[in-house]
């Protein structure tokens, strides 16, 4: 189903270490309450996959299929049934990134403590990084070429079009679609989730979360904590916020 006003839960939720993360047990429990309750949750992806290893999740049949995809940490935006992108949404983000994978790559060639990733992706490019190689001179560099980059687990580097990421994408997501913003929870548990907590919505971090994350959103009013790790966070997140 599409956005329409009967949701009154708009679920926005990172997926490794949130939506997938817990025990199978814990897991196949919460994807069925969620699927008892689609006419009343919208089930929004953002995540830090690319879409073919996202719609790999779907030949479990018990998976929650969502109704949209914000994948490659909030470059691509699609329908999560079809597959079809949201063409003022994708095209807003191609505009931003004008074709730039082999102009990074080329920047990028010589730098120590960095190693591309085997994805092929459109709107970003991504590399592994080594934490005691990588050199301050090379953030600067991509800074200064207009793009923006993105460190998350001590492990990924992203580069992405300037001023796009989970939380922007998701921003015009909701204005794109007419959704209440009040309504929204956003649920992560990395670094690469932190500009969906900054958005000032309101946001469950995961129990397990990675702790820099948890170390820069601690102080934040529009995230609540959990205890728990994973799905059972995420279902602990929205009885909190159902209580309210
Ligand atoms: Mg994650």
């Amino acid at each position: 189903m599409l956005a329409n006003s009967s949701h009154s839960v708009i679920l926005a939720t990172d997926l490794d270490g949130t939506f997938l993360g817990g025990l199978e047990r814990q897991k196949a429990e919460f994807y069925q309450y969620i699927q008892a309750n689609r006419d009343r949750i919208l089930l929004v992806f953002v995540t830090g996959r690319e879409l073919d290893i996202t719609f790999a999740l779907y030949d479990d049949p018990n998976f929650p299929i969502p109704d949209y995809i914000i994948g490659d940490i909030g470059t691509t935006i699609v329908e999560g049934k079809t597959g079809k992108p949201i063409p003022s949404l994708q095209d807003w983000v191609a505009r931003e990134w004008n074709n730039s994978n082999e102009k990074v790559k080329a920047l990028l060639a010589n730098e120590p403590g960095i190693k591309l990733q085997s994805v092929i992706t459109e709107y970003r490019v991504s590399y592994y990084y080594q934490p005691d190689r990588l050199q301050a001179s090379t953030l600067t560099k991509i800074v200064e070429a207009g793009y923006d980059y993105l460190l998350s687990s001590d492990r990924y580097l992203d580069i992405l079009p300037k001023g796009i990421s989970k939380g922007p994408t998701l921003l015009k997501f909701i204005e794109e679609m007419n959704l209440e913003a009040e309504n929204v929870i956003v649920c992560g548990d990395t670094l690469n989730d932190l500009s969906l907590f900054a958005t000032g919505l309101k946001a469950v971090a995961m129990g397990n979360s990675e702790p820099k994350l948890i170390e820069k959103i601690r102080h934040l009013d529009n995230v609540y904590i959990s205890s728990h790790p994973g799905v059972m966070a995420i279902w602990d997140g929205l009885k909190f916020y159902e209580k309210e």
